[in-house]
């Protein structure tokens, strides 16, 4: 096998049996894209494709594919300790590590693993739930989202998520929730760099919500500082200071979902940081382990930690883990991929990058079917002019064509959301936007 081809039989028998998340699996396995190995900013395919990552995996490869250190530490930890039970039990990485992601955060304390994303969103609402009851404040039983929210994909994260189709046929969802409007406003703001001026008084919906449920009913509100799986929508200027505001009005709990925003997205650890605004919990996942093992964590801000520890000492404070919390291997690849962004300050690269990136980004003004161009940190978005009755077509044929012309992007709707892995040169920036450009002015 070399790198460039993959000793597997990629016909359709083959395929089969694998039910392949969030894809349309019968297209995917006529014409599959597999991806066999990766160094870096590339990855290469199984039909011997050299394909520039223009999304860092799916958000969360932020130092690069295929690091070296964070090999060796998984595999030195694998050899020396491959799993300790999680429940009453211990090892040390578990504790190194959440000592070392509170000293990225001070006003946060305390943190409680879980394996992805979607675990992190669950546990967060649980948190909150049993926090309130913890404080005597039982009947704030109520979670709210916000329209065109990703949380991923457990109960709890699609309750308050605000996408249809992850919700529309599975149920009745988590009872008592309710939903802010999402902040995308393509008549104000279209084509704005950075921040959008206009809408922060879409927070002061939560006062309308207040209003109609009563303050005394709601434990959390949770949102991702910036919306990435909808298409990157960007807090307005302001937005979130309100949010942060409402919420302290009525002791309401503000979750930041920064699954996609952690680990230097913006230019700064956390978005918490970048924006100035704390919130009561942050769920992060993605780039806590450059992606490379799954894991995800809540990290919960001074004092809430604190109200479950008046019960007896022998009692268990939270009747919630996972049997892989803080799993051995995680925490070896987190520790070593922490110790890469700080050793190779990417997330200062990253915000040193950032109006290079907001300048290729606005370069495609004008490019046939974009009706927006959005940007933050590096993070960038082209939204696209939907096909005649035939939504997502477009976006999905751009996707194709950059494939194809080798640079990986993601689409959403009829939106291309970028986000390269923070190690990504100039180069390589000005080779992602030529290519969509000469894709997009390819099709129909
Ligand atoms: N929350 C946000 C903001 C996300 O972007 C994602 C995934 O993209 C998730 C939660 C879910 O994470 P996972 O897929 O690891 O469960």
């Amino acid at each position: 096998m070399t790198a460039n081809t993959v000793d597997f039989d990629a016909s359709p028998n083959n395929l089969e049996p694998f039910w392949m998340p969030f894809t349309a699996n019968r297209q995917f396995k006529k014409a599959p894209r597999l991806l066999v190995s990766a160094k870096d900013m590339h990855y290469q395919s199984h039909d011997g494709r050299t394909i520039l990552d223009g999304t860092a995996g799916l958000w969360c490869v932020n130092a690069g594919h295929a690091r070296k250190e964070i090999a060796e530490a998984v595999g030195a930890q694998l050899t020396k300790l491959d799993y300790a039970p999680a429940f009453q039990m211990g090892h040390p990485a578990a504790f190194q590590l959440s000592n070392t992601l509170t000293q990225m955060l001070p006003e946060f304390d305390h943190v409680f693993f879980a394996n992805s994303g979607s675990e992190a969103v669950d546990t967060a609402l649980k948190i909150s739930l049993a926090y309130q009851r913890a404080i005597g404040q039982g009947a704030r039983t109520r979670l709210l989202g916000r329209e065109r929210g990703y949380h991923g994909v457990g109960f709890g994260g699609i309750s308050v998520g605000g996408i249809v189709s992850n919700r529309k046929v599975f149920g009745p969802m988590l009872a008592g929730v309710d939903h802010l409007p999402h902040t995308h406003d393509l008549k104000r703001n279209a084509f704005v760099r950075g921040l959008p001026e206009h809408g922060a008084e879409l927070a002061d919906q939560l006062e309308r919500i207040v209003a109609l449920h009563d303050a005394s009913t709601i434990a959390a509100v949770i949102v991702e500082p910036v919306a990435g799986s909808t298409g990157v929508l960007l807090p307005p200027k302001g937005y979130l200071q309100k949010l942060r505001a409402i919420c302290d009005k009525y002791g309401i709990l503000l979750i930041f979902d920064e699954v996609i925003t952690g680990f230097g997205r913006l230019g700064a650890s956390f978005a918490t940081e970048y924006f100035g605004v704390v919130p009561d919990m942050i769920t992060c996942a993605k780039g806590l382990t450059n992606g490379v093992i799954p894991m995800g964590a809540v990290f919960v801000r001074k004092g809430i930690y604190d109200a479950f520890m008046n019960a007896p000492e022998n009692t268990i404070e939270l009747f919630h883990g996972y049997t892989y919390s803080g799993n051995p291997a995680a925490c070896a690849a987190s520790l070593a991929v922490l110790d890469i962004y700080k050793r190779e300050s990417l997330f200062e690269r990253a915000a040193e990058l950032a109006p290079y990136w907001e300048d290729a980004v606005h370069s495609l003004k004008g490019t046939k079917h974009v009706i927006d161009l959005r940007n933050l940190g590096l993070i960038g978005a082209i939204e696209l002019e939907p096909r005649e009755g035939k939504p997502t077509a477009r976006a999905f044929e751009a996707f194709l064509g950059c494939y194809e012309k080798g640079v990986l992007i993601r689409t959403t709707g009829d939106i291309i959301a970028l986000s390269p892995p923070l190690i990504v040169q100039k180069t390589h920036i000005d080779q992602i936007f030529d290519t969509i450009g000469k894709v997009l002015k390819a099709i129909n």
